[in-house]
């Protein structure tokens, strides 16, 4: 029998990595706590949806 308890656990050990995190200026990919640009400088950071 399924619990609400072990449903929670299920979605809590899912990867959070549907999200792409880029630089709106040049593209470059960054990590999703990142809300500066290493690559030009700009805070430009654009999420998209991977799903
Ligand atoms: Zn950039």
């Amino acid at each position: 029998m399924l619990s609400k308890q072990f449903i929670k656990q299920i979605v809590r050990l899912e990867p959070p990595s549907t999200t792409h995190h880029e630089c709106r200026y040049c593209g470059y990919s960054v990590e999703k706590d990142v809300d500066e640009c290493p690559q030009c400088g700009s805070y430009e950071i654009a999420a998209y949806d991977l799903k």
